[in-house]
């Protein structure tokens, strides 16, 4: 989890919803007043939560089943908003919600009280997935599963929230004399593309001239997997990974290549097994030097 996470209590959802039940009141004042109310449908699983709530406030709406027999429609959130475009355009009708983080904080997480811990609020989204694909949620081997699986999304994203500039913090003793090539050859690469979160593993070779300044060689690997540990389209990790060094050591010349294979082609589509993506970025003598970029292109096969 790499959002900052904001635990509402029942208290903070009640005074919300009640700013809710006035807008509500002021615009579907008749409405609410006759016999038939304010036809609300709400939105599984959170905004039925929020529809109970909102009861308490005006008594005389009406929880209804279908979307279709409904005045408007209830969400607990607007999050990304497509929720909120998917049934509006469907069933064309007002969309309400009791938190809009458009206008709070985008960048967060909200866990509701009906929800738990941020885990347990997340973890309808490995369980809607199994049912999506046609399995037995309960069946003793994936009674667990969600939980794991979003264990392991986190350790496959842990690169978000790490700082590239304190990584690739440098140090001179001892490089002011030091004007060769720098290189690192085998370093794991293990990620996760954007397009179908899949796994993309392979090696990275990286290069790189010092001018005045080096870093730890452990730092490279470990850049690697910072930028590794997110979503990636092989082609941007090369060039984040050459750009940050260009960046924070000011180097004569930076030389990165990637060779991977993508699961998403292995798994499907094409389904040839073992097929090697190879992508590189060149900076500075790399760029400009032939001699440089074959010495580093011979050493880096
Ligand atoms: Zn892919």
């Amino acid at each position: 989890m790499h959002k900052e996470l904001i635990h509402l209590t029942h208290e903070d959802v009640n005074m919300q919803t009640m700013v809710l039940a006035e807008e509500l009141q002021r615009v579907y004042k008749e409405q609410l007043a006759s016999r038939t109310g304010l036809r609300v449908y709400g939105i599984p699983r959170g905004g039925i939560a929020v529809l109970y709530l909102l009861a308490r406030h005006l008594p005389t709406i009406k929880p209804v089943n279908d979307p279709y027999n409904a005045d408007i429609l209830l969400d607990d959130i607007v999050d990304s908003g497509s929720t909120m475009e998917r049934y509006a355009e469907k069933y064309d009708l007002p969309f309400y919600s009791v938190y809009d983080k458009n206008n709070t904080l985008p960048g967060a997480w909200y866990v509701f009280p009906w929800e738990g811990t941020a885990l347990q609020s997340a973890d309808d989204i490995p369980l809607r997935l199994l049912q999506y694909i046609g399995e037995d949620v309960n069946r003793g081997g994936l009674r667990d599963t969600p939980m794991r699986f979003l264990k392991a999304w986190n350790a496959y994203t842990s690169g978000y929230g790490v700082d590239v500039a304190d990584l690739l913090r440098t140090f001179e003793d001892g490089a002011e004399s030091y004007e060769d090539m720098v290189m690192l050859t085998d370093i794991p690469v293990h990620s996760h593309c954007e397009h179908h979160l899949a796994p993309f593993w392979g090696t990275a070779s990286i290069a790189y001239v010092p001018n005045g300044r080096i870093v730890g060689l452990s730092k490279l690997s470990r850049l690697v997997d910072v930028y590794g540990k997110r979503l990636q389209v092989q082609e941007r990790l090369t060039k984040q990974i050459a750009d940050a060094l260009c960046k924070h050591l000011e180097p004569k010349g930076v030389a990165v290549v990637l060779k991977c294979r993508h699961s998403c082609m292995e798994f499907r589509g094409i389904q040839r097994a073992g097929i090697q993506t190879t992508t590189s970025a060149m900076h500075g003598i790399f760029l400009d030097n032939p001699e440089a970029r074959a010495e580093f292109m011979a050493l880096a096969k």
